[in-house]
């Protein structure tokens, strides 16, 4: 024990005190006077006295059971004794020449047969090896308990990517299953035409390679999201999923907007469904995005317009949430742009804001594996939308 050893420099003196004190000022005071009064009294047998920061060396306030400060005490010769409160020198007035005698006897008892130095130097050597092995055996529990509460936690990420991946292998069944429908009745018709059948127009044909092809663009966005989310989920943010009730916390959260909807005079409305299904989600973050998107949209939009929360389950899989404002809109090229870290658009420059919030808001739901966007008509308002697992 590193702590220890350090304050227990002078093993050979065989009183030994040890006096714990904290940050305050008058610590310094004490102390001195402490130290001041032992130098002044009077007895054969000399003490030591090591300063004990309390802040510095928990584990030893652990051992000592200590509930205030200072606090003297003496560990050697046994027994150990504890002096505390505002009056610590006219008790230690008072307890002096007994520790002398106490000192005396220690030494005398052990001594039978015995070098007395030797002696000394065995009682306060069994004193320091059993301090800091108990402060020791302390430090090893915490650190135990706090592994342990790492390989839960590990445990439960692990399971919250299981059940991710299986979300995400179903989602991408449905854009493949269009598009591999669309290619075969392509191939259809190809093989139709070659036998001289009645096959597919034109019109179709286009139809059904253009669906093909926004389906295979559907397919690549989920794979670039789900290669960010690997990417940036673990590093950057924790993740403590549980399953609970999306519905009550959009409540909630509307329920606090207060006065600043009420100073612009908009109306907020909401449509959330009782029984949307409990999403397996971390709600101390979910929160985080639902603020981001509230405040954005009650900023944005000009006073007496309308702000409306929806909450929709979109997929056996996935719930969405969506919030629609009557503000600017935003502008086609950029609605990509704004979940960017810093970027503002130049018309807002003015607001109050420094453009991180949408970016927090995609490190969130990405995190959950889950997309946010935007859909928006310039000059009549936006949608922001993003989605969560549902909770199985
Ligand atoms: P901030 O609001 O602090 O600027 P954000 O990251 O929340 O940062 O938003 C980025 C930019 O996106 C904003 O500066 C604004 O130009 C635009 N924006 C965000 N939400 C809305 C909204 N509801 N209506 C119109 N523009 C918005």
């Amino acid at each position: 024990m590193e702590v220890l050893l350090q304050g227990l420099t002078q093993p050979e003196v065989p009183l030994k005190l040890l006096l714990f004190i904290d940050k305050r000022p008058q610590s310094r005071e004490q102390i001195r006077q402490i130290r001041h009064h032992l130098q002044q009294l009077d007895g054969d047998h000399a003490c030591s006295l090591d300063i004990i920061d309390i802040s510095e060396q928990p584990y030893l306030v652990e051992h000592f059971r200590l509930v205030a400060t200072p606090a003297l005490i003496k560990i050697a010769p046994a027994p150990q004794q504890k002096l505390t409160g505002s009056d610590i020198i006219p008790q230690i007035e008072y307890w002096w020449p007994r520790w002398q005698n106490e000192v005396e006897a220690a030494l005398e008892l052990e001594t039978k047969g015995q070098d007395p130095q030797n002696q000394a130097q065995c009682v306060q050597q069994s004193t320091h090896t059993s301090v800091a092995h108990s402060a020791e055996l302390m430090q090893l529990s915490d650190e135990i308990f706090r592994l342990r509460q790492a390989k839960e936690e590990l445990e439960a990420q692990l399971q919250f990517k299981d059940h991710i991946i299986a979300m995400l292998a179903h989602d991408l069944r449905n854009p493949l299953t269009a598009a591999s429908i669309a290619v075969e009745t392509l191939e259809l018709g190809h093989h139709s035409a070659k036998k001289g059948m009645v096959t597919i127009n034109s019109k179709l044909t286009a139809q059904l390679l253009n669906h093909a092809k926004n389906q295979i663009r559907a397919i690549n966005r989920m794979i670039t999201d789900i290669l960010q989310a690997a990417r940036g989920a673990g590093a950057e943010l924790q993740i403590q999923p549980q399953g609970f009730k999306l519905q009550d916390l959009c409540a909630e959260v509307l329920a606090n907007l207060g006065s600043k909807v009420l100073d612009k005079g908009q109306q907020v409305t909401s449509d959330l469904p009782q029984d949307l299904p409990l999403v397996y989600a971390d709600p101390a973050q979910v929160r985080q995005v639902l603020v981001n998107l509230l405040d954005n949209a009650i900023k944005y939009t000009p006073e007496g317009g309308s702000i409306d929360l929806t909450a929709l389950h979109r997929t056996t899989q996935k719930v969405q949430i969506s919030i629609h404002d009557t503000g600017p809109g935003i502008p086609l090229e950029n609605c990509d742009r704004i979940f960017e870290e810093s970027f503002r658009l130049k018309r807002d420059h003015a607001k109050d804001g420094y453009g991180i919030g949408l970016a927090l808001c995609q490190r969130i739901i990405r995190a959950h594996y889950g997309q946010i966007w935007v859909d928006s008509v310039p000059g009549e308002g936006s949608y922001f939308h993003f989605t969560l697992p549902v909770y199985r």
